[in-house]
């Protein structure tokens, strides 16, 4: 039977170092997303759902070399809070837990680290922060989240709206109705831009974001410069999400 595991948390520490002794494992991904509402049809769950979704594939196409670590479930969503249910914690918090993940990973020998994020809010804190973190941790780290990797023309062909991620919008919303249509409850979708989603927009979307992690994991190993702005989609294009500024 083919080992598939990649989960940090599905291997005894027998097994771990020994793949760490055996220079096994190449890199290392900390999923980072949200519990936070997600609209009247969504589940609360979504973003971390998702990056962690794409860390897994991606890790499997990579396996055995990349190892991804228990998710960051919780991130900086303070801008849902009137929606209770919601749950955050402070910028800086959260900035430290991912990196105190981080640094335990570095403990353990590892040299590369894709802090691989599925919530907006979490951006800018963690830009703010990410050169002091790889200064200080003496490896190669890099924040980007899963969207990063599309191009423009894609998000385009395929969104009507043209936003990418949204919020609970048409790309949320086909994405999980491709990945779990239980967790989307269809009769609650109460505006027209989350109607606009469907499963074959979200299969159309899913796989060239496990491709471009997956790209993004084999540049980083091999040392290559990689010029990947974190950005959101607008009808306009792709907007740097730090500067404001297009791409
Ligand atoms: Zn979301």
């Amino acid at each position: 039977m083919s080992d598939e595991r990649v989960f940090i948390g599905d291997f005894t520490r027998k097994e771990f170092r020994e793949r760490m002794k055996a220079g096994t494992i190449h890199a290392a991904i900390v999923p980072t997303a949200a519990t936070e509402q997600h609209n009247e049809h969504l589940h609360m769950i979504h973003d971390t759902l998702h990056a962690s979704y794409m860390a897994e594939h991606a890790a499997r196409r990579l396996n055995p070399n990349i190892i991804v670590a228990t998710p960051v479930a919780i991130g900086v969503s303070e801008h849902w809070m009137e929606h209770i249910g919601t749950l955050t914690v402070r910028p800086e918090i959260f900035c430290e837990y991912v990196f105190d993940v981080c640094h335990s990973l570095v403990r353990a020998g590892i040299k590369n680290i894709l802090i691989l994020n599925g919530h907006g809010g979490n951006v800018k804190p963690m830009m703010r922060r990410i050169d002091e973190y790889r200064d200080k941790l003496n490896i190669n780290l890099r924040f980007q989240s899963y969207w990063d990797v599309y191009d423009t023309k894609l998000v385009q062909e395929q969104m009507e709206n043209g936003r990418l991620p949204g919020h609970a919008d048409e790309f949320e919303t086909s994405t999980m109705l491709y990945l779990d249509p239980e967790r989307v409850h269809i009769e609650e979708i109460d505006n027209e831009s989350a109607a606009l989603g469907n499963r074959e927009k979200g299969e159309a979307m899913i796989e060239p974001a496990i491709q471009g992690v997956v790209s993004l994991l084999e540049n980083m190993v091999s040392g290559k410069k990689i010029d990947l702005p974190t950005v959101t989609f607008t009808p306009e294009g792709k907007e740097n999400l730090v500067t404001g500024k297009p791409e």
